[in-house]
């Protein structure tokens, strides 16, 4: 058994009466963050000023707290002077809106005094017209409604029908398993949806062979070959959208759209288009992150330990010729979902170094090439003559670096200095694993726990 906190989302089918509705406690929410950011930085800028006066600290204007309970306590004194409109959302709304503030300026703080790691976190801006819609509730009612498994309740909003059947929480739920902690509503790519944040009790079974290794490469002609030799193709649904989506566009380009200078406004059939366009990317994006899930589920569940590359996603993303490819794949997305998955099935994700030369190295005699072309598809060994498709290769690489000996011997040692190491296998290294160079290790907490959803 093990607890853990999923997200279950449901797209949502408001009256338009409901969809007003969501569209003031989105505002609401937004109305409270600006208050409150308005309010922070008028008390930073008037002690900033008072500093380049030579004004001793004592004498200071004193500094106001940022946490969520003295905004909210500020707020509930003003409201009705500022915003004598507040009681038609519920308070959630704008406790929402001065929390998410709370936690932004405290990001923004410890990352200023160097106690956040990462890269720096910006000072919070105000949220205009076009931010994104959200709202979240933490205390009242909401919830799953009406015995039809197609509907939710959230506070003062009421009842709203789903568009998808809500019983595998519902499940949860009349087992006793499932404790919602918080609902959000968000309008995203034309739609409205319902996020719950959920404490799950899972009692899932463990890997149907716990002993069994997979070595998964992660390709660009395919989406995945596995060390068993099965290939798994791309979902190529991008690609095939994407020739409606261009002619779309060029759609677009024809119609009038908005212009700043002009201040044109667009016509209504640039609207249609671009609506049509916003619903394109949705459909691919969700028949995108379907496949993933089910490729993910199949392999947590059916191996004990999976052998998943290090990759320099971001870094990737910036090599423009095959950004495109990878983001269609979502890579690091597979691989977040086989750490969480695998946790769940008491199995256990190994990653591979980053310097690892999985591709070069041959599976057969384990020689290492000093150089192997992108365009190259089959691996040929110059030592043994194996050859074999270049991704099974690689694959075949990844499996093997668990039941090799080397690994257990090395694993808890320090990653080793990557430069160094890459230099080292640019050079034509004869071993290909540098000394201090682990060539993988155990998944880490933060990988396995970096979001579940
Ligand atoms: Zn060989």
């Amino acid at each position: 058994m093990t607890a853990t906190i999923q997200a279950y989302q449901f797209a949502l089918d408001p009256t338009p009466e409901q969809e007003d509705m969501l569209r003031s406690h989105c505002g609401a929410q937004r109305y409270a963050w600006n208050w409150g950011l308005a309010r922070v930085k008028a008390n930073l800028g008037q002690r900033e000023a008072e500093k380049s006066y030579g004004i001793a600290g004592d004498d200071l204007t004193p500094a106001l707290s940022w946490s969520a309970y003295s905004l909210r306590k500020a707020w509930n004194e003003v409201k009705g002077e500022i915003a004598p409109w507040w009681a038609e959302n519920s308070k959630e709304a704008y406790a929402a809106g001065l929390a998410n503030l709370a936690v932004a300026l405290g990001n923004w703080n410890d990352s200023r005094s160097g106690k956040r790691k990462g890269p720096r976190i910006r000072f919070p801006r105000f949220k205009g017209k076009r931010a994104g819609l959200s709202c979240r509730f933490t205390t009242g009612a909401f919830g799953l409604a009406g015995p039809g498994r197609r509907h939710v309740q959230l506070p003062r909003i009421g009842v709203i029908r789903t568009f998808e059947s809500t019983r595998k929480l519902a499940r949860h739920a009349r087992r006793g398993t499932a404790r919602i902690r918080s609902a959000t509503v968000s309008y995203r790519r034309g739609r409205w949806r319902v996020s719950f944040s959920v404490e799950i009790t899972r009692q899932d079974l463990p890997a149907a062979r716990p002993g069994a290794v997979v070595g998964i490469d992660l390709g660009i002609k395919c989406l995945a070959v596995l060390s068993t030799g099965e290939v798994v193709p791309n979902p190529r649904r991008l690609e095939a959208a994407q020739r409606e989506l261009r002619r779309l566009q060029r759609q677009a380009a024809r119609r009038d759209g908005p212009d700043k200078r002009t201040r044109a406004v667009p016509s209504a059939r640039w609207r249609k288009t671009r609506a049509r366009i916003t619903r394109l990317h949705a459909r691919v994006a969700s028949a995108r992150s379907d496949g993933l899930h089910k490729l993910s589920t199949r392999l947590a569940s059916a191996y004990g330990t999976i052998v998943i590359e290090d990759l320099n996603v971001s870094g990737m993303l910036k090599n423009r010729t095959l950004a495109r490819h990878v983001a269609d794949l979502g890579m690091g997305e597979l691989r977040r979902q086989v750490s969480y998955k695998t946790a769940w099935h008491s199995g256990r994700v190994v990653v591979a170094n980053r310097w690892y030369p999985s591709s070069k190295t041959c599976s057969g005699c384990g020689a290492v090439k000093a150089k192997l072309r992108l365009s190259e598809r089959m691996f040929r060994c110059d030592q043994c003559g194996l050859a074999l498709d270049r991704d099974l290769n690689a694959a075949l690489n990844l499996a093997a670096l668990v039941s090799s000996r080397s690994w257990r011997a090395t694993v808890n040692e320090p990653d080793g200095n990557p430069c160094k190491t890459s230099a080292a296998l640019a050079a034509g290294t004869a071993t290909g694993r540098p000394a201090g160079s682990t060539p993988c290790r155990e998944a880490t907490a933060h990988d396995t726990l970096l979001r579940v959803s």
